[in-house]
């Protein structure tokens, strides 16, 4: 299926100049929805063993927790700064203007586990630096990030030097 003539894109959102892909289209639609997750599936495949799921508020839920539950992983919410109930650690990231801070629970991952990072949508890579900072933080691994969308104009995989990085569709 030719996923990316599923995603919908709407112009001047959030604001003017800004290409904004929705993925509400793919999610509402079930073959599609489903042959977005068998993809995200293959790229885990193809990463290798790991532990855990990351995926952070919110649209890296989406998709982060269907792919844990069929792959029999655990997954864990990073969320933006005061929703998570429990000790937390948190990091501070680049929005274009000023700044956001992240969090994951202090028990979240522990010492040595391999995590894979999910998420809607490569970008900068600014939210995806934050979540790897969190995970290395508690002394996880991170062993791949995955996306359904890769903006590549935007050279977010340059920030992500080092990592193993693959998307479904890119634009
Ligand atoms: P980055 O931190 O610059 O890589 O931005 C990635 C984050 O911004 C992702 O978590 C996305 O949810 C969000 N994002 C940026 N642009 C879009 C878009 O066009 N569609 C959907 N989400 C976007």
């Amino acid at each position: 299926m030719d996923l990316k003539s599923k995603l919908r894109h709407v112009m001047d959102f959030p604001k003017e100049g800004i290409d904004f892909i929705d993925i509400t289209t793919v999610l509402q639609d079930p073959e599609a929805f489903q042959c977005c997750m068998d993809s995200f599936k293959e790229l885990a495949d193809q990463i290798g063993d790991f532990d855990m799921i990351v995926g952070s508020e919110s649209r890296g839920f989406i998709f982060g927790a269907p792919l844990a539950y069929k792959m029999g992983k655990g997954f864990v919410p990073v969320r933006k700064k005061g929703k998570l109930p429990y000790k937390t650690i948190s990091a501070e990231y680049d929005l274009e203007y000023g700044t956001d801070i992240l969090e994951i629970h202090a028990d979240a991952i522990k010492p040595g586990q391999n995590v894979l990072i999910v998420d809607d949508l490569l970008a900068t890579g600014g939210t995806s630096q934050a979540n790897i900072r969190l995970i290395e933080q508690l002394g996880g691994k991170v062993v791949g990030l995955i996306y359904f969308i890769e903006l590549k104009m935007l050279n977010g995989r340059e920030k992500l030097n080092g990592y193993k990085v693959s998307s479904i569709v890119e634009f």
